[in-house]
Formats: structure tokens, C-alpha cells, sequence
């Protein structure tokens, strides 16, 4: 097997990350905090288009941490979180002693269907409690369908806490994802559409929430000449040379998307005689294609796809499978409609790093339709 690795989703760097990274090691900003952290959050926000506020932390798991935190999450309290997505969605409910309850995905989007979510939050208040959050994920980067979720959240008042991890420049009718919820995440994990190799950001919707996260990720220490803490702290905060990555990595995140969506294009049309179901956006969505993802007809056509690429070095892999099927929540609550085990039996993600090369494709699409 010595023909060279294809990735499915591997860092991109655009050219001016050392620059930044080299204004901190001259300015000796090596320590966390400092000037590229409280650029890249402003820069952030700009993109965004919103007046929310954003805090840079050292990962978007982190940053869901500290949102279930802001949103009151306690031991014993019930949280409702997307079924069908990363493990990374639904841990940290667990960190505060919350209980997950999972909820089931929609066909048009693979994310949190809003019926489902509406039938959960009945059964929990009839069952005597009222969830404390709700987590939809805007999986792959196509966005969830934020109106009615916000809509039913707002009527029963529960606040929503969106995990855009793998979403950043997708939209809604021009409304970037990450500015509908009370509370939101961003990821710059290495494998997400761009990186600061490790980080993530909380976006919060008052300065005060903003501070309140700040220091809780910087230990939470009292205002005092010595150290002095009424609070459990956690060392959450980015570094100011990986935000120097982030800096960088947002001057070219528009062509970044760009490039992931000609990926998509690229699978779709070159692929298009096959019985392969792409995931179209709905109106006025607009998906950054993070990954490219396909529905075959069947497990055994999508194990077939995934093995050929393999046996040809050509990373691939199936649909995040479903929290409601991991060993690890096997407890949880879930209210399951049996879309996300479909989805997750008969679904594959293409490569689809900004960075394949137009060989690299050709090689990809040519196992793919040597499998039919
Ligand atoms: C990557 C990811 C996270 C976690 O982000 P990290 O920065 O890796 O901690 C959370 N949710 C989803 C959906 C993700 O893809």
C-alpha cells in the first residue's frame, strides 16, 4: 500500500499564521491571553456579523462546558441534546452531573428534528422535570432548523445552546449559525474547517456571561493580590499564539468554505448516474460543506465504498454514529424516530479537506464508481 494517504479532513494553513505567531514570540506575549486573543475574538465576531460576544477557549468541548454552566446545568438536571453527532455534543453535560436525554434527527437536514424535540420536552415535564438546555448541532455544517427549534425553546423557555463545532460561515437566510442560540460553540479542532490545531470559542449572548466564562477558564480567582478562589476554576483559555493561528486561518476561511463547496460540487456531479443521495440545502440554507456526505442504498454498499477507498490508502468514514447507540449513554433517555440509525447504516463521508488536489479527486471518484 504505497500509494500516498488521502485524508478526510486535514489542516490548511493559509500563509499568515506564523506572522502573528511571530508578533507574540517578539512581543513575548508567549503566555496565554494577549493581543491575538482579543483580536481573533473581535475578527470572529465581525464574521459572524453579530454583537454577541465571544470568548476563545482551548476547545469547543470546553466551551460547551462552560455554556451548560452559564445555562444553570446541575447535578441531576436533564439536558436534550441531538442524538446523531460527536460524542464531544453530549459529554459535558455529564461534567456538571446533567443526564443527557437524546433526541432524534429529521430527514432534510440529519439534524435535531424539531418534532421530536417538542415530543421530548412534553414527556420530561410530564415525567416532572423540565430540561434545563437544549444542544441542536449543525452537523457537517448544513445548519439545523434553528427557526422552529428557537420557536419551541421560547415557548417553553429553555435556552438553547447551539454546538456550531463543525458549522463556521454556514447560514440561515444570511444569519451565520453560532448567533441563534442564548449560548453557542465554535470548534478549531485540526480537522475542522479552519484550525488553531487545538481550540474552540463560547459565544455568549451579555458581557457578563462573556466574563463570568473568562473566569471560570482562568481558574476563577478572586479579585485579590493573592490567589483566592470561592469557585471551582478550570484552565480553559486560549493561548495567544494558537489565537495567532486563528488569526491567520480567518483570513482565508471564506476561501477555505469556498473550496469545501467545490468539493461537494465536484462528488455530486462527477457522481451523479450512481444511486448516491446527497444532502441538499434547503431554502435559504447555506451549508459550508465541511464534509462531504453521501447516503448509499444499503450497509453493505456503503461498507463496499468504504473498504475499496481504504484497500487505495483514501481515508473515509461512516456518519457519526447515533449517542443513543454508544455504550457509553446506553442509559440515557432517548426519543428516536429511527432516521439517525438509518442515516448512520447506509452513510459515508468523502475526503474533503480545502486542500485536495484535482488528482487526489480523480483518484477518489475512481474507486468510488469502480464500486457499482
Ligand atoms: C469537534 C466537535 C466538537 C468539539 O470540539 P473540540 O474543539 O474538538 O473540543 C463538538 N461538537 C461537534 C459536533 C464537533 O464536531
Amino acid at each position: 500500500m504505497n500509494k500516498p494517504k488521502i485524508w478526510l479532513s486535514s489542516p490548511h494553513m493559509g500563509g499568515s499564521e506564523q506572522k502573528y505567531i511571530q508578533e507574540a514570540f517578539d512581543t513575548n506575549w508567549i503566555a496565554p491571553l494577549g493581543p491575538n486573543v482579543n483580536e481573533f475574538e473581535k475578527t470572529l465576531q465581525n464574521y459572524l456579523s453579530t454583537n454577541k460576544h465571544i470568548a476563545a477557549l482551548s476547545a469547543g468541548t470546553a466551551a460547551l462546558h462552560l455554556a451548560l454552566k452559564l445555562a444553570g446545568v446541575q447535578a441531576g438536571d436533564e439536558v436534550l441534546c441531538q442524538s446523531m453527532t460527536f460524542s464531544a455534543s453530549a459529554n459535558p453535560i455529564t461534567y456538571e452531573g446533567g443526564i443527557p436525554i437524546f433526541v432524534d434527527s429529521e430527514r432534510d437536514t440529519w439534524n435535531m428534528s424539531p418534532d421530536m424535540l417538542e415530543k421530548a420536552i412534553k414527556d420530561r415535564m410530564t415525567k416532572g422535570k423540565k430540561p434545563k438546555a437544549i444542544i441542536p448541532v449543525h452537523l457537517y455544517g448544513m445548519p439545523a432548523r434553528m427557526e422552529q427549534i428557537i420557536e419551541i425553546a421560547r415557548h417553553y423557555r429553555i435556552p438553547v445552546i447551539e454546538d456550531a463545532a463543525e458549522s463556521l460561515g454556514s447560514h440561515i437566510n444570511g444569519q451565520m449559525t453560532g448567533t441563534f442560540g442564548d449560548y453557542a460553540i465554535l470548534s478549531f479542532n485540526g480537522n475542522k474547517i479552519i484550525t488553531t490545531s487545538g481550540g474552540g470559542a463560547l459565544i455568549t449572548s451579555t458581557q457578563k456571561e462573556k466574563e463570568k466564562a473568562i473566569f471560570w477558564a482562568t481558574q476563577a480567582r478572586d479579585v485579590a493580590p493573592h490567589y483566592q478562589h470561592s469557585e471551582i476554576g478550570y484552565n480553559y483559555r486560549m493561548s495567544n499564539i494558537l489565537a495567532g493561528i486563528g488569526r491567520g486561518q480567518m483570513e482565508v476561511l471564506d476561501q477555505r468554505i469556498a473550496a469545501r463547496r467545490a468539493n461537494f460540487s465536484f462528488y455530486q456531479e462527477t457522481l451523479d448516474n450512481l444511486p448516491l443521495n446527497f444532502l441538499t440545502e434547503p431554502e435559504g440554507f447555506y451549508a459550508n460543506r465541511w464534509l462531504t456526505t453521501i447516503l448509499t442504498d444499503s450497509y453493505e454498499q456503503r461498507e463496499k465504498i468504504r473498504l475499496a477507498l481504504a484497500a487505495e490508502n483514501i481515508e473515509s468514514r461512516p456518519l457519526w454514529k447515533p449517542m443513543h447507540r454508544q455504550p457509553v449513554f446506553k442509559d440515557a433517555p432517548a426519543y428516536v424516530n429511527g432516521v439517525s440509525d438509518d442515516l448512520f447504516d447506509r452513510g459515508l463521508c468523502f475526503p474533503s479537506g480545502s486542500n485536495l488536489t484535482d488528482v487526489e479527486r480523480e483518484r477518489i471518484v475512481a474507486v468510488i464508481k469502480s464500486c457499482f
